[in-house]
């Protein structure tokens, strides 16, 4: 057993969540933990709401709430979404917790102390006629690196790029649409150059990683430069040093508290655990962490913070970069093993756009259709290393010609047969089995190897195939035995036989599909008679904020229990549940109907 964190990326809580962003970060993380506790580690997945920054403020300037008041709306929404996938986060939180307030601080005075933050003089804006700081928000101007002409001074919403106000092509405010006056001013700058040697070495020694992200993660390096990690905004974490604490218009910039999210909601899940060094078991270098593994998921878009910033500030604060230093009381703080980023997802064809209506959000899908579907497709079809584009029609294709009529037929008819002519797992013939069933229950035994193998290196899209290959199998054996023609008395036992070699690569096959079906899993569990819980799930929770904070909802579960990542052999007398149907055969119209949701 070791230890193994799942770091999965943050959502924003400026709106509802669509299924590509789900697909990038969500399902793909889920299946790896499910699959890591299956197989007997000791798993931490951690996340929560990111919920800082510009765009948060922008919006709740445009509703006429506060910035907190829109951060909750959506936290919440956000949270049930994932829930409702089935997602099962030890720990879902979010950034607005005093407790990540204190992480923050620690990491950036750690970094402070170390050399790793300087202080700088760079150019900020004001308004000419009012004499005031004109906050990042307030300015607006054409994207220098794309030419997009709504960017914003802290961020291109269209290439995503991070800016600089005085960058922008054209800048105006946006209250008045004066050209604001860039005047000198102090900032606190993250020094990449110093942590540069580290970054490099420790990707030196990466393996296995998709070779695009350890490709795109290099070229980074390249050419790093000084960034700036504190912005003219009211809305964050408040600087903590002497001087700047009590300023209310500077901030910790978002991206910067946001990644240190990952060890904030660690710390915060060992609080609640009633052990609150238990997080160090996933993150101390020197001590009990040190052989712990941590994966990162994200979409490619997030690349950079990952590879490169997060890595960089825990270097700085572990005091490793080329200025030495000593680590703060937390430690000295692993990095990432491994960086898991997929492509983006696409929706008919084009980008999803919620501004555009190019967009179909977690809860709509799931007051349609059923979660195991979504994750179906996003684990056999999803963008696990190339763009991909998500049709109503081939949703539709894999829901009713792989999961209904592969899967959930063959769990149909062989326990409705079963149950039909037995009322129980039915017993073996004492004249043995036969080579073929002998070669149907090793084909299924052989997936443990080759399915875990394929998870644990983040090869889910061939994972499923593997598993759904055993399914077919399966399928092909039952029509070549054509167990519903063995009725007479004499044939009986051979039928018995039969129907419990597909039963039992049933229960086998269920077990490979658990990580990726986890909802589906438990109702097949129980209709071969096994009681309890075989695929945990997560459950919303209201709690305090652990240090006088108002209260919210977090995702969070009990996974110590659940079917482990092995045959369990069916016991012959076992009694069958009532037979129903596991998934449900959409009908062809859906198509239409979504696609006109889509135009309208
Ligand atoms: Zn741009």
């Amino acid at each position: 057993m070791s230890h193994v964190l799942a770091a999965v990326a943050w959502p924003y809580a400026n709106g509802p969540r669509h299924i590509g962003h789900v697909s990038g970060f969500g399902v793909p993380s889920d299946v790896f933990a499910r699959y890591m506790r299956m197989a007997g580690h000791d798993v931490l997945m951690v996340s929560g709401t990111d919920e800082h920054g510009t765009p948060i403020q922008v919006q709740a300037d445009a509703d006429g709430v506060t910035p907190r008041e829109l951060a909750d709306r959506y936290n919440r929404v956000i949270v049930e979404d994932l829930h409702g996938l089935g997602l099962s986060y030890d720990l879902f939180t979010r950034t607005t917790t005093r407790n990540h307030y204190a992480v923050v601080q620690e990491l950036f005075e750690g970094m402070y102390r170390n050399g790793y933050i300087v202080p700088k003089t760079t150019m900020g804006a004001i308004s000419p006629s009012t004499g005031r700081t004109l906050p990042d928000r307030y300015i607006e101007g054409t994207c220098p690196i794309c030419g997009y002409d709504s960017a914003r001074g802290d961020q291109c919403d269209n290439c995503g790029n991070q800016l600089d106000p005085i960058d922008l092509i054209d800048p105006k405010s946006r209250i008045n649409g004066e050209t604001p006056k860039f005047v000198e001013t102090e900032h606190f700058f993250l020094d990449l150059p110093a942590l540069a040697d580290v970054l490099r070495q420790w990707l030196d020694t990466r393996e296995g990683w998709r070779p695009n992200v350890l490709r795109f993660s290099r070229n980074l390096l390249d050419d790093l430069q000084p960034r700036a990690i504190t912005r003219d905004l009211e809305w964050g974490v408040p600087i903590p040093l002497d001087g700047w604490r009590d300023r209310p218009d500077k901030r910790i910039y978002v991206w910067f508290d946001a990644v240190i999210g990952y060890l904030s909601a660690s710390i915060e899940w060992a609080r609640r655990s009633g052990d609150p060094e238990a997080w160090r078991r996933w993150w101390s270098t020197d001590g009990e962490g040190k052989d712990a593994r941590a994966y990162y998921f994200m979409g490619k878009d997030n690349i950079v913070f990952h590879s490169v910033i997060w890595p960089a500030l825990l270097s700085g604060y572990s005091g490793e970069g080329s200025r030495d230093g000593e680590p703060g009381e937390l430690g000295r703080l692993n990095l990432p093993t491994e960086v898991v980023s997929s492509e983006y997802l696409t929706m008919e064809g084009r980008k999803f756009s919620s501004s555009r209506k190019v967009v179909i959000y977690v809860r709509d899908f799931l007051e349609r259709y059923d979660a195991d579907a979504l994750r179906y497709f996003i684990a056999a079809a999803g963008p696990e290393s190339n763009d991909t584009d998500f049709t109503w029609a081939e949703f539709l294709r894999r829901n009713n010609d792989e999961l209904v009529a592969g899967w959930g037929n063959l769990v149909n008819r062989s326990i409705s047969m079963a149950a039909k002519n037995f009322g129980a797992i039915p017993p073996v013939d004492p004249a043995g089995l036969t080579e073929a069933d002998e070669a149907l229950l090793a084909v299924a035994r052989a997936g443990f190897a080759t399915v875990g193998d394929l998870i644990g290196r983040h090869r889910q899209k061939q994972a499923i195939g593997e598993a759904m290959k055993v399914v077919a199998e399966a399928n092909k054996y039952l029509s070549e035995q054509a167990p519903w023609k063995l009725k007479g008395e004499a044939d009986k036992p051979r039928m018995g036989t039969v129907l419990h070699v597909a039963l039992q690569v049933i229960s086998d096959a269920n077990t490979l599909l658990t990580p990726f079906l986890p909802h589906s899993a438990q109702q097949v569990h129980e209709l071969l008679g096994g009681t309890g819980v075989h695929a945990p799930m997560p459950v919303i929770e209201q709690v305090d904020d652990l240090d006088g904070g108002p209260a919210y909802p977090v995702l969070t579960g009990d996974y110590t229990v659940g079917a482990r990542w092995e045959s369990v052999p069916l016991e012959a007398g076992r009694p069958l549940a009532a037979p129903k149907p596991v998934f449900r055969k959409l009908d062809p119209s859906i198509v239409d109907e979504e696609l006109a949701r889509l135009a309208g």
